[in-house]
């Protein structure tokens, strides 16, 4: 396994912070009772991971717990040292966020910053002071910096500025990083983070103000169906992104969960020839739902960052057979899901 000794911040670690690297990420050997605790648990992330756990990936040495804000308000200090208390979790994966699409960004950069930076501290000094022996932290590829060269790789998170549209998020999501370096170096403490790039499928926000381009597509091409409407995609069509379907991005977690020893964060997308334009996006939602009406593209709103094309040479390194299911098939799961569960949906 490469043990990657980049600091993220520019620097390499010490031969002495390579040695407490090494000895601080043994897991020890055998089936250990594992208490999960899984932070935004019912989130498009939360529900996919709990799907793989019951469909069969789940270990019998795994105990897992999902929870959200009605279990305790993590931007509070008390109600998430209270929930930690009580669960005592072994290891966690933190998903719960503010999450949101674009446009939902440019609205609310002050309270992406406030209430993630409140939730991540809370978060991570909960699981430290509760003695949790591994956290598995959520970044994103928005968070990198905006003027860079491609593709993006795990050590360049710090490099510059992110997006101005999403700045709120990025800083708060790249003090994560920051957070899981100090309590690796004072206290040795196993925490790291993935970073997946645009992520979607089943149990998604699927509000067309504040979600993510697929879930606000799907929607609208539904509500087009429906009254036979042209279909309003926003901005030029022309940005690039890498998408991960949930179900994949939750048997990843899994892996980095059980296997991956490192604090350096890693990628976790597709490769970079399977990057679509949101005009191919739009149009594989079209294929799905087999809408027929026509497509308009809204100029008058924004384009967003131009692409994030990420790397994933370094999840290839370790797991060069890993399947993603083929974006079209993800997209149709996907529709089909949304056209099934139109009541429920988050929207
Ligand atoms: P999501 O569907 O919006 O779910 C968010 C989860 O966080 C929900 O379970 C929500 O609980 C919980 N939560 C929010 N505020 C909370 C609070 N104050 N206290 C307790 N729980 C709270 O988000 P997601 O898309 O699954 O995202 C999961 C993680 O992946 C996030 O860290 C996100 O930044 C990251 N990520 C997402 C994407 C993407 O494209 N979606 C891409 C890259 C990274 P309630 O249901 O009770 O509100
Ligand atoms: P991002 O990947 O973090 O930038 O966020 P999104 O998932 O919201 O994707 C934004 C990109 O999709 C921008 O280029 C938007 O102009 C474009 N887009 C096209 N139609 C929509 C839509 O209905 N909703 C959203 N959120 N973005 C859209």
């Amino acid at each position: 396994m490469p043990a990657s000794l980049h600091s993220g911040f520019g620097f390499h670690l010490s031969p002495l912070s390579r040695s407490l690297d090494l000895a601080a990420m043994a897991e020890p050997a055998g089936l250990k009772p594992k208490r999960i605790l899984v932070t935004g648990g019912t989130g498009l992330v939360g529900k996919a991971i709990a799907e793989v756990v019951a469909d069969g990936e789940g270990r019998p040495e795994e105990e897992w717990i999902f929870v959200c804000s009605k279990d305790a308000d993590l931007t509070n200090a008390a109600d998430t040292k209270a929930l930690f208390e009580k669960h005592k979790p072994t290891h966690v994966i933190h998903l719960a966020a503010m999450v949101g699409g674009l446009f939902k960004n440019i609205k609310y950069n002050l309270d992406f910053w406030r209430r993630n930076v409140h939730i991540n501290d809370n978060v991570l000094h909960s699981a430290y002071e509760s003695g949790a022996r591994k956290v598995v932290s959520c970044l994103s590829t928005c968070i990198f910096p905006d003027k860079t060269s491609y593709p993006i790789d795990e050590t360049m998170i710090h490099n510059g500025p992110p997006h101005s549209s999403n700045f709120g998020y990025s800083y708060a999501k790249r003090m994560i990083d920051v957070q899981n370096r100090g309590y690796f170096e004072q206290h040795g403490c196993r925490f790291t983070a993935v970073i997946p790039t645009n992520v979607f499928g089943p149990h998604d926000n699927y509000n067309i103000e504040d979600g993510h381009v697929l879930p606000g597509l799907i929607h609208k091409v539904y509500l087009a169906k429906k009254n036979n409407m042209a279909l309003s995609v926003w901005g030029t069509g022309k940005p690039r992104r890498q998408f991960i379907y949930s179900r994949d991005l939750a048997r990843l977690f899994l892996w980095v969960l059980r296997e991956y020893d490192e604090v350096e964060p890693i990628i976790l997308s597709v490769g970079e020839d399977e990057e679509v334009s949101i005009r191919d996006a739009a149009e594989s939602i079209v294929e799905a739902m087999d809408f027929k009406g026509e497509l308009l593209f809204d100029t008058t709103k924004s384009d967003g960052q131009f692409k994030k094309t990420a790397s994933n040479s370094k999840l290839r390194r370790y797991l060069p057979d890993f399947q993603f299911t083929p974006f079209k098939q993800a997209v149709k799961e996907t529709c089909d899901w949304f056209n099934a569960n139109y009541d429920a949906a988050r929207k």
